[in-house]
């Protein structure tokens, strides 16, 4: 039977209705609007009649969810419990986190929840009984249950009901080749099983056929986050190719079952990779093939039109679940946390009318014959006015209600799946199924959508909002991308126009690379491709320190006095310079040090920060500033350059720390002399060259920064002990940077033959780390296995920030292992320059030597649990080892490796987990992933390291925003990137003079 909404007279000359269904032309017209208006005030109103015995209303009405819709804090709190809470073993473990989450500062509890969270004993029981059972009622709402087969029961009751099903397995990336494999199992599974299952349901004209003929009654939701270990856009044939090798038994079973596989949207950055492995997929396997397509991207038209140009050029028929999108949170959280455009719409209502377009565009594209290519459309989405806009695009291109389906979610918006049954319109449920703890971000995203100020289906029908309101055209001009874009914008520009005493923009991080963004891959392919590695012996010698030393002493009485002004602008100049050979730099990065892709971009970045941010730090140190306020006297603090500084970096962040320590000395007015690392002088060379281009564009000498490539024992210990040296910035290994802390001491004036020197050298010195992350019983497992993954193995362990020991606290030790070492087996050791490597070689054939000695040593100290060697590439090809086992008096507890070798240790509860990861004498970062909040306030109070991360890798920190350095063993106490950074550069003087004249003063 026909809808009445589709027995009303068709719609008057749309203009799209005579050349959408020819032309292709989307039905997307002004004059739907009242037709649109027509439909949505049916259906809402039939919908509210309806909603007596709605399970959402009860869901809303539950005082957790009404007060979390009243009270922001109290809704943050009570999800990230209920995001905790598989975690958790016991009933006192369920209790103790909940008291936790709900005693945090500031928050206002409903009435009653406090009485009972003030309690023990018998009460204690009963709060932690009735919170467990709304959490797993809540859960039960949404998840039809942990397998099909359990499943079956609500499946049939839906289709009695005249609603399919849409099947899906919940749980999101998969950390392992394991873990894929055990997916890819139950999805075929699924796959197999399920038709058969179903085949005892009685036939339904309505749900299984549309306007061109049959439609499977199986059908089966798929992430392909879920079906790859790799799926990472970077290496986007790599991930591709073995994606689709994954996918591709479970789709040639589907096509023998007659099942529809439908590929479901993920992040933004997997979005490109998700359509072209569908299209390939679709090429290869003549399967029943859906997608989803998310309308809240501004990219949602030209997404569209990709997918119908191609089924039309294939001759291919495809569904796609056009859905508005269920990450907006996420995505613009992490676009504007990496100076990203943001890849999602700013306001609700350019999502809803980029709904309408391509709604329009697909039902222009959809097939009136089965021998012809196109799009079938299926609507994702409780928003009536959004299924009124696409009924009355349908109608208008005159095909019938069969031609479209409506999608919606279990658990959700009853009241509309009656309406749709009721008029007779095809409805599929998507019902996810599954165990909770995979489940947990799916239901956090549910309830965090249904609680959502800008959700429909809330305005709708909890907060009663009116029919005009809900059904209101959403057509208007985009809202443009605010902050996210703005700053990109400026990134482009910062700028040589810029007048530099106005150098008051705000700092910001250079944003990475975007690699999902095809043409920021292709640019840095081709700077790989085209870059080599020039020559830069290492050949100066003492006699030539010597004379740079001269140079240096003698230019900085002049150099000192250069304008603050003029240099900040090197150092902007500089930054711009890099911008501008940004990848080649990268590039040479790959080439001289092994980086791989990812890790050298962040090198070129951090450069430019560093040059960017001690700009504008040195502009503010060298504006004279008053001290206190007094009648009749001015007291100012100065600063001013300290003399010849030489800055000797390390290999492993070869520009950026060149770049900042440099920086640092010549924008404080300081002459430099920079000895690279002898195993990266090439990247350092470029460094000089054009921060001499940047000095010689403001005029000044270009002597004030000079190259003095030589070996560390020979010119470097020459370096550092001449008196005419002032400041020395050091980072590298604890033993040279404690001889060179040797070396710039004065001699004791008791000591025979004893000169007092005309200066005390200040060391600016950062050494290595022994760094450990806590993993707590209560840790995001997918979380923390990647983080100490990254944060162990990435640079191969070369960074002195990289975790060296991993302290796992109670029973989660064995678990927790046990998908480490997985997820770490699939990191690819190789060739830097290919994108998908994640491992280089390390840096030198002695390095290699002495993390192979490490490796041996391990083997008789712990248990070996991954041992990664590529001996058909060569020594120094040297991949992830992991040993369990070890003892705090282990060698590979104490002593720093600087290679992919970590040390997993047990620990019998979190103040254990604190005390051993504070007995090393290193004190750099450290981290801990834990979901208790008592226990992140006593890291932060206990945990001494100069960077601690919490829920978070200890690697990669950002200039000005996590000042980077540590104490103890790993340095000085200097914060590299930091607001205090300079002064180390510098002398401070006070000068103070007497205003008062004759009994008169300024005034103030
Ligand atoms: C059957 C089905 C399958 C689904 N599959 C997927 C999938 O594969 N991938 C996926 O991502 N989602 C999927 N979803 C989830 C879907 O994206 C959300 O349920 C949906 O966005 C809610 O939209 P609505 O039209 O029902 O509600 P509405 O309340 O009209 O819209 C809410 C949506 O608007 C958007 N939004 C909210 N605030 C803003 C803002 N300030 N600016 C711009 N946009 C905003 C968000 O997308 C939000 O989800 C699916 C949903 C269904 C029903």
């Amino acid at each position: 039977m026909l809808s009445s909404l589709f027995r009303r007279k068709p719609v008057p000359a749309a203009p799209a209705s005579s050349n959408g269904a020819t032309s292709g032309t989307p039905v997307h017209s002004t004059d739907l609007e009242p037709r649109t208006l027509e439909i949505g005030r049916e259906l809402l109103s039939l919908a509210r009649a309806n909603q007596a015995g709605l399970l959402s209303k009860q869901f809303w009405q539950d005082k957790l969810m009404n007060w979390s819709m009243k009270d922001p804090q109290f809704k943050i709190q009570l999800f990230r419990f209920v995001d905790t809470f598989p975690a958790l073993r016991d009933p006192d473990a369920v209790h103790e986190h909940l008291v936790d989450y709900l005693s945090q500062p500031g928050l206002t509890l409903p009435p009653g929840l406090s009485l009972g969270l003030a309690a023990g004993g018998l009460a204690k029981g009963l709060l932690t009984r009735t919170v467990t059972s709304q959490i797993q009622t809540m859960a039960a709402n949404f998840i039809a249950g942990t397998d099909a087969i359990s499943a079956l029961p609500v499946l049939r009751n839906r289709w009695d009901r005249s609603i399919a099903f849409s099947v899906d397995l919940l749980g999101e990336a998969c950390v392992s080749q394991l873990e894929v494999d055990e997916y890819r199992r139950r999805y075929l599974d699924l796959v197999e099983t399920l038709p058969a299952r179903v085949a005892a349901f009685p036939p339904s004209a309505l749900l299984e056929t549309d306007h061109l003929g049959p439609v499977p009654r199986t059908n089966v939701s798929i992430k392909i986050s879920a079906l790859s270990a790799k799926t990472d856009p970077i290496d986007f044939e790599g991930s591709l190719n073995q994606t689709l090798e994954s996918i591709l038994p479970i789709l040639l079973s589907a096509k023998k079952h007659g099942v529809l596989v439908n590929f479901d949207m993920e992040h933004h950055a997997l979005k490109d990779l998700t359509l072209e492995l569908f299209m390939r997929c679709c090429e290869r396997v003549d399967f029943h093939a859906g997608i989803a397509m998310q309308a809240y991207l501004r990219s949602g038209d030209a997404d569209a039109k990709r997918i119908i140009d191609w089924s039309r050029r294939t001759g291919r028929i495809v569904t796609v679940r056009l859905v508005k999108g269920a990450y907006w949170d996420f995505e613009t959280i992490h676009a504007d946390q990496q100076g990203w455009p943001c890849p999602v719409w700013a306001a609700k209502r350019d999502t809803d009318a980029c709904f309408e377009r391509m709604s329009a565009s697909f039902i222009a594209a959809l097939p009136t014959s089965a021998g012809q290519g196109g799009t079938k459309l299926a609507l994702g989405s409780h928003n009536l006015r959004s299924i009124a806009a696409s009924l009355a695009q349908l109608q208008a291109r005159g095909l019938p209600p069969a031609a479209i389906e409506l999608q919606m979610l279990h658990g959700m918006a009853d009241a509309l799946k009656s309406v749709a049954v009721d008029r007779s319109l095809r409805l599929r449920e998507y019902v996810p199924v599954g165990q909770m703890i995979p489940g947990m971000a799916y239901l956090v995203r549910r309830l965090l959508e249904n609680t959502s100020n800008e959700s429909w289906l809330r305005a709708g029908f909890l907060d009663d909002a009116s029919e005009s309101t809900l059904l209101a055209s959403p057509h208007a001009a985009a809202t443009p991308d605010t902050t996210p874009a703005a700053r990109a914008r400026r990134h482009q520009l910062t700028p040589l126009t810029l007048n530099v005493p106005g150098v008051d923009l705000p700092f910001s991080s250079e944003p990475l690379r975007d690699f999902s963004d095809a043409a920021q891959r292709a640019a840095f392919a081709a700077a790989i491709a085209t870059t080599t590695l020039p020559d830069v012996p290492i050949s100066a010698t003492p006699a030539d320190a010597d004379r740079a030393l001269a140079t240096a002493a003698e230019l900085f009485p002049t150099f000192r006095h250069s304008d603050p002004a003029a240099r900040a602008r090197v150092l902007l100049r500089a930054a711009n310079l890099l911008r501008a050979q940004r990848d080649a730099l990268s590039a040479l990065i790959v080439r001289e040090n092994g980086k791989n892709w990812r890790n050298a971009d962040a090198d070129v970045a951090e450069a430019i920060d560093f040059c960017d941010y001690y700009a504008r730090t040195a502009l503010d140190l060298f504006t004279p500033r008053r001290l206190g306020r007094y009648t009749g006297e001015l007291n100012e603090v100065l600063h001013e350059p300290r003399g010849v500084c030489v800055v000797i970096p390390p290999w492993n962040f070869p520009l950026a720390i060149a770049a900042g320590m440099v920086a640092a000395a010549l924008v404080t007015g300081n002459t430099v002399i920079l000895k690279p690392a002898e195993q990266t002088p090439a990247i350092a060379r470029r460094l000089v060259d054009l921060l001499h281009t940047a000095l010689a564009a403001e005029n000044l000498p270009v002597a004030a920064v000079q190259f003095l490539p030589g070996q560390g024992e020979t010119v470097g210990a020459y370096l550092v002990r001449d008196p005419r040296v002032s400041v020395i910035a050091f980072t590298g290994s604890r033993d040279v940077g404690l001889d060179i802390l040797a070396a710039a001491a004065p001699q004791s004036p008791f000591s025979p033959g004893f000169s007092a020197p005309a200066e005390l050298k200040h060391v600016v010195c950062e050494m290595g780390g022994k760094n450990a992350i806590i993993v707590d019983t209560s840790a995001d497992l997918d979380e923390a296995v990647l983080g100490v993954r990254d944060s162990a193995f990435g640079f191969s362990g070369q960074k002195c920030s990289a975790c060296s020991r991993v302290i796992v606290v109670g029973n989660l030790h064995d678990a927790f292992l046990a998908r480490l070492v997985e997820s770490s087996r699939t990191l690819v050791v190789g060739d830097p320059t290919h994108p998908g490597t994640d491992l280089g070689p390390v840096i030198d054939a002695a390095a290699a030597d002495k993390i192979l000695h490490y490796i041996h040593l391990g083997q008789s100290e712990g248990k070996p649990e991954l041992a990664v060697l590529r001996p058909d590439l060569g020594k120094r090809y040297i991949g992830p080892h992991i040993f369990s086992a070890i003892q705090p008096h282990h060698r590979l507890f104490t002593d720093e490796i600087f290679g992919p070798v970590l040390s997993v240790v047990r620990a019998t509860d979190f103040a254990h987990a604190l005390a051993l990861a504070n007995q090393s004498p290193y004190k750099l970062t450290g981290g801990v992933y834990s979901r208790k909040p008592a226990h992140l306030a006593l890291a932060r109070k206990l945990f001494s390291v100069g960077n601690l991360y919490l829920n978070r890798p200890i690697t990669g920190a950002l200039v000005a925003r996590q000042p980077f350095g540590g104490f103890g063993l790993s340095g000085a106490g200097t914060k590299a990137g930091g607001a205090d950074y300079l002064r180390h550069f510098t002398h401070a003087r006070v000068v103070t003079e007497n205003t008062m004249r004759r009994g008169f003063a300024p005034e103030d």
